[in-house]
């Protein structure tokens, strides 16, 4: 068992490929594991009771076919974050308005990874709704940090993350509207992505912000990401926000040299950073000029700006997505009301956690008339400056690089009754999703008190091939061991 859990994704692929192993022996060891480590970690809200029987009639077909024909993801578990629709699974955005909710149908990444012949092991915590850094506002209780038991994971997509650095899942799939991803990523020591928007559908993600969203992969190394990526990537046209752009052979790019690689950095954004996590930022700008890249001072003048733009349009957004959980739908409803207005009201009233009404209540203020134009419309005008700063940098480099968070993982109570020290955990991986770019966080370190730490990669549109080359190089020269004891 020891073994399996051990290999990476891509090597399982491999293994399955060559009938070295049955895909029900994959399950098996990760299913014990669950079994071993869940209580402690909490990084699931539902594991697929049906995984042993599904994986078993892949065994059988498994022996029927011939090594072409036997698809990339062929009987392999994947761990999903619980906001992203599994046919006939729940599907709860960790929260008790969704708590009894099965979905009817596949998101399009999941019909992709099905069609490839993968399994989904089960549903990953999450901070309720997405909204949150740490993955406590969760309506099942918070994810803990393999790392230390007694920090947060980092979140949104906590359970991902710790699913993977606790080897309860080989791979998982999370979102990514402020952070979600790379953030939980960073904490966690694996490896997280956010494509550039539109690369991935979003079909089937229950949305938290639209222009901001995206799905990715969380792994163990930037192979398994780049593998697991190609294979969702791609138009779809039940999500018209998806683009039409050929998928690129990242798995193929992995192995380019970096000589000569351009690699920007704004010195004046490290201000209220960590300590330890600027030496390791330094650190590692170094090993990468080692490696050949060349190191280029750059600015980005409106990036302090924004968490408060973040916080204005998310939130908006936000508020206007989630007015359909009213109780008419989706399951919960509240006993004892009036009327209709009565029942919407107390359907959210207990339906929703408290930082869930707070964004709800932020997003319904900012739309509001005669505040639209002083808020929603400034953050606009300030995003396309966020923008434009990126578009002018990208000039001149061709990758942007910052810590991922500007911290290690927190202890868990410590940030949650005050929003604003939470929020601010995203000051380094915001501007990516108001420029829609895509962005990666690779493991670089540790801390004093031993906690992983992050470095964030931000790229061109569409130019997740740069990213993952540069983090696979780097990941070769840290060969850090990133093995959490526990
Ligand atoms: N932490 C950020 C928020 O709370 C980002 C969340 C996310 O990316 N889903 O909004």
């Amino acid at each position: 068992m020891k073994e399996v859990l051990n290999k990476s994704f891509y090597e399982l692929s491999n293994l399955i490929k060559n009938k070295e192993i049955k895909p029900s022996e994959v399950c098996e060891a990760y299913l014990e594991r669950i079994s071993k480590v869940e209580d402690k970690i909490n990084a699931y809200t539902y594991v697929n009771e049906n995984l042993i029987n599904e994986a078993k009639e892949k065994d059988e077909k498994l022996a029927k076919l011939s090594k072409d024909e036997i698809p990339e993801l062929f009987g392999l578990p994947i761990a999903i974050k619980d906001n992203i629709c599994v046919s006939d699974m729940p599907m709860t955005c960790s929260s008790r308005i969704l708590e009894k909710f099965i979905s009817p149908y596949d998101a399009t990444v999941i019909r992709r990874i099905k069609e490839k012949g993968a399994l989904i092991l089960g549903k990953t915590n999450l901070d309720e709704f997405a909204f949150g850094s740490s993955t406590e506002t969760s309506y099942f209780g918070p994810t803990k940090n393999p790392w230390d038991l007694e920090r947060v994971p980092g979140g949104s997509s906590g359970g991902s993350a710790a699913a993977v650095a606790a080897k309860e899942a080989p791979i998982a799939l999370g979102s990514d509207t402020g952070g979600s991803i790379r953030q939980p990523a960073s904490f966690c020591g694996v490896v997280g992505l956010k494509p550039t928007y539109g690369r991935v559908s979003r079909y089937g993600l229950t949305a938290f912000a639209s222009s901001l969203d995206q799905i990715g992969p969380l792994s163990k190394n930037v192979k398994d990401t780049a593998f697991l990526l190609e294979i969702i990537s791609g138009l779809d046209n039940k999500d018209s926000t998806s683009v039409d752009k050929p998928v690129e052979n990242y798995l193929e790019a992995l192995e380019n040299d970096i000589k000569g690689i351009k690699i920007g950095f704004d010195e004046s954004i490290l201000e209220d950073t960590d300590e330890d996590v600027k030496v390791n930022f330094f650190e590692t700008l170094k090993i990468l000029e080692k490696l050949g890249a060349e190191i280029i001072p750059i600015t980005l003048k409106h990036i302090k700006y924004a968490v408060p733009t973040y916080y204005i349009i998310a939130p908006a957004e936000a508020s206007s997505n989630l007015a359909r959980f009213d109780g008419v739908r989706y399951t919960y409803r509240a006993k004892n009301y009036k009327d209709l207005i009565d029942m919407y009201m107390k359907t959210r009233m207990e339906g929703f956690g408290k930082e869930v009404k707070r964004r709800c209540l932020i997003g319904t203020y900012v739309l509001s008339a005669g505040y639209y134009d002083a808020y929603y419309l400034k953050a606009q005008k300030v995003r396309r400056l966020i923008f434009e700063d990126f578009e002018k940098a990208f000039k001149n480099v061709d990758l942007i690089a910052t810590p991922t968070s500007p911290t290690p993982a927190f202890k868990l109570g410590e940030r949650i009754n005050d929003p604003i020290k939470m929020y601010l955990s995203d000051i380094f991986t915001i501007p990516a999703n108001l420029a829609g770019l895509p962005a990666i966080s690779v493991p670089s370190g540790f801390s004093k008190e031993k906690l992983p730490l992050g470095f964030q990669f931000i790229g061109k549109p569409f130019d997740e091939s740069t990213l993952l080359n540069v983090s696979y190089q780097l990941e070769k020269a840290l060969n850090l061991n990133l093995e959490p004891n526990f």
